[in-house]
C-alpha cells in the first residue's frame, strides 16, 4: 500500500472549462496558460486535454520545447521572453513566440539576426509595473522591431493588475488604447478575470490560466457560478483516530485544546504535500464527503480533521482536501492565500491517480 494521498486530474473538467472560456472569448483566440507545470496539474496532461486550444503560454524555454516534443504544432508564447541570447536560436528552431519587454531583449534580437521569421509579443507596462515598456518608450521599441526583417510578426500585449477586483481595468485600458491606437497589429490583454468581466479587453488573443483549472479568478464569485469545474481534487485518508478529553492538546505547539470530548482524525497530508501550513484551525475539509474543519497545526506529512460530528468517520475514511465538493478557493481563503498558490504547490511526491 502506498501513502494514501493522490491528486485526481479531471481532464473532462479541463475540456469543459476551455469550452466555457471559448464562449466568453468571442472571436478571440485562446492562449491557454500552462506555466508552473500547468498550475500544478501536470503540463503534459493539461496540454493533451486542451489540445483544441489555439496556443499555449509557458514561462520557460524548457516547457516550450517539451510541448513541441509532445507534437504541439500551433503557437507557443514564452511569457517572460528569453533570458539570454542563447535562447533565441531555440525559439527560431522551435517556432516559439517571445514576449519582448525590455530593450536588452531587443539588443539580443538585433545581435542574433534570426534567419527565419520569429513571432514577437511586444509588451506594454500599462500600470501593473511588472514587465513591459513604458508608454513613452513603446513606439520606439516597436520601430526597432519593425526595422528587423525577420521580426515583423508582432502582437501587442499588456497585462492587468486588478481585473479580478473592484478597482477594475479602466485606468490600464485607457493607457493601452492610447498607446496601441491605430497600430495594425493583433492585441493580447486578458487574463481569466478580464475575459469574464470585461468584453472590451478580449482583443485577438486571450490568456486564461486559472479559469481553465476550474477555480474562480474573483474573490466574490464562486467558480460554479461561472460554470467552471475543478480540475484537481486532492484526496487522502484518515490514518488514525484520537479521542481527546476536555483539556487535552493537539499537535505541534499545543495550539488547539479540546473543550469537550472530541474525536480527531489524523489525515495523511501535510505541508510537504503542498497543503498550506498557515491554514488555521477551522479550514474546511471533507471527510466521507461531509464538511468538517481542520484542527491545530498542519505538520509535514499529517494534519488533523474534527470528526466529532461525524460518528461514521474512522481510520480509512476518505478525505478531500480540495477539489470536487470543496472549492480550492474556500481552502485558500481560510488560509489567507489564493487558489493559484495551492494548486501550484501540489508537491511532486503527490502522484496522479484516476
Ligand atoms: C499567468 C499569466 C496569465 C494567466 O492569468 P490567470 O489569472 O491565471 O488567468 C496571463 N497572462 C500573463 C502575462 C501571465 O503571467
Amino acid at each position: 500500500m502506498a501513502r494514501p494521498i493522490f491528486a485526481h486530474i479531471d481532464t473532462d473538467a479541463l475540456k469543459h472549462n476551455l469550452g466555457v472560456i471559448r464562449n466568453h472569448a468571442g472571436t478571440a483566440r485562446i492562449m491557454a496558460v500552462i506555466k508552473a507545470n500547468g498550475y500544478g496539474h501536470g503540463m503534459a496532461k493539461v496540454a493533451r486535454a486542451l489540445w483544441t486550444t489555439d496556443g499555449f503560454a509557458v514561462a520557460s524555454i524548457d516547457e516550450a520545447i517539451q510541448l513541441r516534443e509532445l507534437g504541439w504544432l500551433k503557437p507557443i508564447l514564452l511569457l517572460e521572453g528569453v533570458f539570454g541570447a542563447d535562447e533565441i536560436a531555440a525559439c527560431v528552431n522551435h517556432r516559439i513566440a517571445i514576449t519582448v519587454h525590455h530593450f536588452d531583449q531587443i539588443r539580443m534580437l538585433q545581435a542574433s539576426k534570426p534567419a527565419q521569421s520569429l513571432a514577437l509579443f511586444l509588451k506594454l507596462n500599462s500600470g501593473m509595473n511588472r514587465l513591459g515598456f513604458e508608454p513613452q518608450d513603446f513606439l520606439r521599441a516597436l520601430a526597432q522591431l519593425q526595422a528587423m526583417q525577420t521580426c515583423t510578426d508582432i502582437t501587442l500585449m499588456s497585462h492587468f493588475a486588478t481585473a479580478d477586483d473592484a478597482y477594475g481595468i479602466a485606468d490600464q485600458l485607457q493607457v493601452i488604447q492610447t498607446c496601441f491606437d491605430e497600430l495594425p497589429y493583433p492585441v493580447s490583454l486578458a487574463n481569466s478575470a478580464a475575459l469574464f468581466r470585461y468584453p472590451a479587453s478580449r482583443g485577438d488573443w486571450v490568456r486564461p490560466g486559472i479559469a481553465l483549472y476550474g477555480a474562480s479568478p474573483f474573490a466574490d464569485t464562486a467558480a460554479s457560478a461561472l460554470d467552471l469545474r475543478p480540475a484537481m481534487t486532492l484526496h487522502s485518508r484518515i490514518i488514525a483516530v484520537q479521542t481527546l478529553k476536555p483539556g487535552d492538546a493537539l499537535g505541534y505547539g499545543r495550539t488547539w485544546i479540546a473543550d469537550r470530548p472530541s474525536r480527531i482524525g489524523v489525515v495523511a497530508c501535510g505541508y510537504a504535500d503542498g497543503y498550506p501550513r498557515h491554514a488555521p484551525t477551522g479550514t474546511p475539509i471533507l471527510v466521507n464527503g461531509q464538511l468538517t474543519r481542520t484542527l491545530g497545526r498542519v505538520s509535514m506529512d499529517m494534519m488533523f480533521a474534527d470528526l466529532t460530528g461525524l460518528p461514521d468517520a474512522d481510520a480509512g475514511s476518505a478525505v478531500i482536501l480540495w477539489g470536487k465538493g470543496l472549492p480550492v478557493e474556500s481552502v485558500a481563503s481560510a488560509a489567507g492565500t489564493i487558489s493559484y498558490e495551492l494548486l501550484c504547490a501540489r508537491a511532486q511526491r503527490v502522484p496522479d491517480h484516476e
